[in-house]
């Protein structure tokens, strides 16, 4: 199977998606891409894809239509997926997890090649909104854990997309002092009626988060005036 080239709203540092794992995400957001496709099928390892070739020097996400670290993914699966990309050392792989709790287990020192990434909406829970997904303080303190367990050599990130509203003072709390090489920021680009905050708060927002890392604007933030 090939890899998919980046395509729409997708990080402007990855060359290519990689789904090995396929089928409805158990989080269920309500604002995931994936539901314009209408229902979906169960979730599975499709072992067709651990014959694809992967090239050196692409940056590949890797789990961008369902989460690999959703409690119900079985660690068999996992464990295939990640002994399967050890193959190719010299290409990047970015994981991106609202459950970051679940992926120190699967970790090796020498995966230096890997992101770990966790997405961060907003420092609210909005029940209808973020389905099955851990409140985001846990998935604050679960990525806080895992940099001090994992090798340090491993580069970590935060995504807040789609940016929900948010306390300012209580958010920027929550991610100050995350181990975090970058923080992207990005907006909802599929009409889904979100609770979002206005420009103003959002660019008090980047300059706070500024202090501390370096902040990654997605292009479909252009649409709240950013
Ligand atoms: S975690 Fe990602 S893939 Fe899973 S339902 Fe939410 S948006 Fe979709």
């Amino acid at each position: 199977m090939p890899l998919n080239p980046r395509s729409g709203d997708m990080y402007d540092f990855i060359s290519h998606t990689w789904n090995p794992v396929k089928g409805k995400c158990s989080h269920d957001c309500a604002y995931c891409y994936m539901k314009r496709w209408g229902k979906q099928n169960p979730i599975h390892l499709d072992e067709k894809e651990l014959k694809t070739y992967i090239y050196q020097g692409l940056t590949i996400f890797v789990g961008s239509s369902c989460d690999l670290f959703a409690d119900d993914v079985p660690d068999e699966w996992i464990k295939k997926v990640l002994h399967y990309i050890r193959n190719f050392p010299y290409t990047e792989f970015f994981f991106q997890s609202k459950n970051p709790k679940r992926i120190l287990p699967f970790l090796y020192p020498a995966d230096t090649n890997f992101t770990i990434c966790t997405t961060i909406e907003t420092n609210r829970f909005y029940p209808g909104i973020m389905g099955n997904t851990p409140y985001p303080k846990d998935r604050a303190e679960a990525l806080y854990d895992l940099y001090y367990k994992m090798d340090p050599r491993i580069p970590v990130q935060i995504t807040i997309e789609p940016i929900l509203d948010f306390d300012t003072k209580k958010f920027v709390t929550m991610l100050y002092g995350l181990p975090v090489s970058h923080i992207n920021i990005g907006a909802d680009s599929g009409n889904n009626n979100l609770p979002e905050p206005p420009r103003k708060k959002i660019i008090e927002l980047i300059s706070e988060l500024e202090r501390f890392a370096d902040v990654h604007k997605k292009k479909n933030l252009r649409r709240l005036g950013i």
